[in-house]
């Protein structure tokens, strides 16, 4: 954006200063003046101007003052035969010019004292000492201030936007050269070089009063040794000292022109800066050579304060102290704040993805980096937006999201992206919805990332394989799958000894090595383990979710006091849910409990991976209104602190052998998952209840008396089949999950020992631990083998695997397999959503499939060339059919496979216990006891 021209008397303020001198002459003028009437009169004004070797004046009037002054201005513009066109420098000398001409013109110009300039802070204050000092105030107060000089070095040295060394000494260098101003030779104050008029100091004494009191703030010294951990200072500003002085105490720095000054760190708002002493170094005046001389003790580059660098992008030497300390043009005294280590390691957490998710949702414990988008339950900053927040916070450029749409025959090729030369959007850092949704042809949007360095060199490339609907979908689900790869890395780093590690890339990234890891440096220098000898602080930042991928560990976690009776509503894969919780710290003797994270409402879909894993283990163990408490594994100390707030400073000397983390979280609400919300939506009686009848019409047609259910889930179907009249007397249930499987069993239990039963003799009823792909001969020739919404689960070979194994080695007399029909879907999602028509885009429904854990779904033509191979291969014949709908285009919700064996009789089998058993049994009725 190009920026605003200045205006003419700007633009000689910035050659002059205060030697442009304006006189503005009021003079009386006549106006309209009716027949008859007093003559009537209004002040106008003409101005005359002196510089240096020029005087010019307006030859007429304006009515208003200023319009009088630039007008003046511009009459000696012309004259000198200035451009006023810009004041943006071009090239480095122009720069190196403006740079000396912005020093002067703090100290020269009269005026400057009454402005709200945040330099006149430092100058009030400065005014006020008595001796040599007076007026004199640190180099790198000015670079801590003005933007404009920081423009301006970096102009002239672009690495000085990384190096506050630098800017010091470019300053260092101009101010020497800067007409009426002083700058001292051993040290780095500067000054005006005539006294100020006692009326311009009393200006700036008036919006500036300075500390009033003396007064205590908290700053965080960062040591520059790895090893040493962060500690707490106060520091003591006293009346009418500049703060700086106090400061350079705190670092041993010789005076306070000796301390330099980062640029301000996290938000816009913020004055919090990294303060640290100039190292030993001789600044070489000369820019064409602005480098910087080391002296005596050696390398500079040991100092390099590794985290410091790391937080503010710049490199920052030796120790450093972090402060919120500063002069604002909001403030017209100093502005003070306490850093404690909270503020720390939340600004070190911010750093990497998933800190920042667990920061965008205020839940540093409970909160993780979901594994899936969904538009509807995501929560906190959207993925897109936690990507461009961390290209920000690792100074880089916005991430470029291109979008572009894949037409028919490209989607089902398997050319790389390269050779598709699809028409690529470049959609930088903002949603636009000009790829319209295509209704023919819905999934066809590809969203590909770009990340950049500043100098937008690329690094990282991400094309997706994936194609959505919707392009905030492509994006947003693009954004996410590099988000995760960037917290995978830095999680790799933990356990990589090499620093200059990059890991195979996972399809659809690219990385450019040299890039990546030139801009990573300092970043893999304090992740990495680069002298880090305690594995803790390693783990620390960010490196967070250490677990292993959270869907298939069904690690259960023991709670203790469940309270409240069970209310059968139970969160389930899926499903939206909504708790409330606390996290404390419990010291081992339970005499000091530290609370450090509470919500009353916190939400999150179950399967996610939205929250750690031993709390959603603890959610799903609960039902609705249910309560309980767990004791959680002990998270790494930084983020303890980072959650902390309050109790950071307690917290930080505690051993972590002391206390232990204690979750209490209370179940509030269970919103379903959205397939079954869709299914309910449209169907009447339920999608899932219309899978049971048809079920039960063929058991009693075939009057099957033996039936186990593939992938039982919670039991749903064993759970009705005991409500309706059947000829089974035996049911088996298999499954994965034992979560759902100890929920099939409480359910079945309850019925079965209520006799609260249909049926005049009461089943046996046997549930399974095991994987449906394996054989178990315990299973062997039933009449009915069920296998209800269960293969869009498994991946597309372990389907054929299980239909496989199932026909040629179970061989059910009958094996009913149900899916969704893909090409159903359109019209399921638009009854979800029944109120947001007034814009078609919103339809297209929060992912491609019905569920987020589906690994496919099929349509007709693709399920029933599964279905047809397989029953040729296994003599078997098969039938089509569904639920839901009426079966004409697009099909049923849910199509179904009605396998039917030819053979009538089958061979006995030879049973060999060890090897064909491999199902682990859970529960049986009767003589069951329920698992736990
Ligand atoms: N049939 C049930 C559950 C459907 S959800 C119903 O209609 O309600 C899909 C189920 O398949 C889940 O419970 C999951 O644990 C199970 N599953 C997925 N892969 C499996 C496998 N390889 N072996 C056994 N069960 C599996
Ligand atoms: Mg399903």
């Amino acid at each position: 954006m190009p920026a605003a021209a200045p205006t003419p008397k700007a633009v000689l303020h910035q050659r002059f200063g205060a030697k442009a001198v304006y006189t503005v002459e009021e003079v009386r003028e006549a106006v309209g003046g009716c027949p008859g009437l007093a003559p009537q009169t209004r002040s106008v004004y003409r101005c005359a101007l002196e510089l240096p070797g020029l005087s010019v004046a307006t030859p007429g009037t304006f009515v208003r003052k200023k319009d009088a002054e630039q007008a003046a201005a511009q009459i000696a513009l012309d004259k000198l035969g200035i451009q006023p066109t810009t004041n943006i420098p071009s090239t480095p000398e122009e720069a190196w010019g403006e740079l000396i001409a912005r020093i002067s013109g703090f100290f020269i110009d009269e005026n400057f004292l009454s402005s709200t300039h945040p330099l006149v802070g430092h100058l009030s204050v400065t005014l006020r000492r008595t001796g040599d000092l007076i007026g004199s105030i640190p180099l790198s107060a000015i670079a801590a201030c003005d933007v404009k000089v920081n423009t301006l070095c970096k102009m002239i040295d672009p690495r000085a936007e990384f190096d506050p060394l630098l800017v010091l000494s470019l300053m260092y260098n101009a101010a020497k050269q800067s007409p009426g101003v002083s700058v001292s030779d051993s040290s780095f104050w500067i000054q005006s070089q005539r006294p100020y008029s006692p009326e311009a100091v009393d200006l700036a004494f008036k919006r500036w009063f300075g500390t009033s009191n003396p007064i205590e703030v908290e700053a965080i010294l960062v040591p520059h040794v790895l090893e040493d951990e962060p500690k707490i200072v106060r520091i003591n500003l006293r009346d009418n000292e500049h703060y700086m002085t106090y400061v350079a105490e705190k670092l041993t720095a010789s005076d306070s022109s000796h301390v330099l000054v980062s640029r301000t760190i996290g938000k816009t708002s913020s004055e919090i800066r990294l303060y640290f002493a100039a190292p030993n170094v001789q600044f070489v005046s000369d820019i064409s050579k602005n480098e910087l001389a080391c002296l005596g003790d050696g390398d500079i580059n040991c100092q390099v304060n590794k985290r410091a660098s790391y937080i503010s992008g710049q490199t920052i030497y030796g120790d450093a102290l972090l402060a919120n300390i500063g002069y604002t043009r909001r403030d017209s005294e100093l502005h003070i704040e306490d850093v404690n280590l909270c503020t720390y390691y939340r600004i070190l957490l911010g750093k990497l993805p998933d800190g920042n998710c667990k920061i965008s949702r205020d839940a540093i414990l409970a909160a993780e980096l979901p594994s899936v988008y969904s538009r509807f339950s995501w929560k906190g900053l959207s993925p897109r937006d936690l990507l461009c927040s961390f290209c920000r916070n690792q100074r880089l450029s916005e991430p470029i999201f291109a979008v572009s749409r894949v037409s028919c025959d490209m989607l089902t090729s398997t050319a790389s992206s390269e050779e598709r030369g699809a028409p690529a959007k470049s959609v930088e850092n903002q949603c636009t919805n000009d790829v319209k949704t295509d209704k023919e042809n819905p999934d066809s949007l590809k969203c590909e990332v770009k990340i950049c360095s500043r100098k937008q060199e690329i690094l990282l490339e991400y094309s997706a394989a994936d194609t959505w609907s919707k392009e905030s979908d492509a994006i947003q689900n693009s954004a996410l799958k590099v988000l995760i790869w960037f917290n995978n890395y830095f999680k790799q780093l933990n356990t990589k000894t090499d620093e200059l590690y990059l890991p195979e890339c996972p399809d659809g990234f690219k990385i450019h090595p040299n890039v990546f890891l030139q801009e990573f440096a300092m970043c893999l220098s304090v992740y990495g383990n680069a002298g880090c000898s305690d594995l803790e602080m390693c783990t620390a930042v960010g490196l967070i979710s250490m677990d292993t991928p959270k869907k298939h560990l069904e690690s259960t976690t023991s709670l203790t006091h469940i309270k409240g009776p069970d209310s059968g509503v139970f969160p389930s894969h899926g499903s939206l849910t909504c708790i409330c919780y606390t996290a404390s710290l419990v010291t081992k003797d339970k005499v000091k409990r530290y609370m450090l994270e509470s919500h009353d409402e916190f939400e999150f879909e179950i399967g996610t991976g939205a929250v750690g894993n031993q709390l959603e283990s603890c959610v799903t163990q609960l039902s609705v209104n249910q309560a309980a408490c767990f004791v959680a594994k002990l998270p790494p100390r930084d983020l303890i602190l980072a959650a902390a707030s309050e109790f950071s400073h307690d917290l930080s000397n505690v051993s972590r052998e002391s206390y232990f983390l204690e979750f209490s979280v209370k179940v509030l609400q269970v919103t379903e998952p959205l397939e079954d919300r869709m299914e309910k939506a449209l169907f009447s009686p339920p999608l899932s209840k219309q899978r049971v009848e048809f079920a039960v019409q063929h058991i009693n047609e075939l009057h099957a008396t033996t039936l186990v259910d593939f992938g039982c889930g919670s039991g749903s179907l064993l759970d009705s089949l005991l409500e309706h009249p059947t000829t089974l007397e035996k049911l088996v249930g298999v499954d994965i999950s034992r979560k759902g499987l100890t929920r099939a069993a409480k359910s079945l239990h309850q019925k079965l020992s209520k006799k609260l039963l249909v049926q005049t003799t009461v089943p046996t009823a046997v549930l399974y631990d095991g994987s449906i792909t394996d054989y178990d001969s315990r299973l062997y020739g039933f009449d009915i083998g069920t296998c209800l919404e269960v293969i869009e689960h498994m991946e597309e070979d372990q389907a054929s695997l299980f239909g496989n194994v199932v026909l040629s080695s179970f061989r059910p007399s009958v094996l009913i397999v149900s899916t969704p029909n893909y090409e159903y879907n359109p019209i399921l999602q638009r009854s979800a959503m029944p109120n947001k028509d007034e814009d078609a885009d919103e339809n297209a429904g929060p992912c491609k499939f019905r569920n987020h854990d589906h690994k496919f779904e099929w349509t007709r033509a693709q399920f029933q060339c599964w279905a047809t191979d397989l029953a040729v291969k296994h003599n078997y014949s098969v039938e089509f059919c569904g639920v839901g709908g009426s079966g004409e285009e697009p099909g049923y919700a849910s199509q179904i496979a009605v396998f039917r064996r030819m053979t009538r009789n089958l061979e006995p089998i030879c049973q060999n216990e060890d090897q064909d058993q491999p199902y682990e049994l859970l529960w049986e009725w009767p003589n069951a006891s329920i698992p736990v």
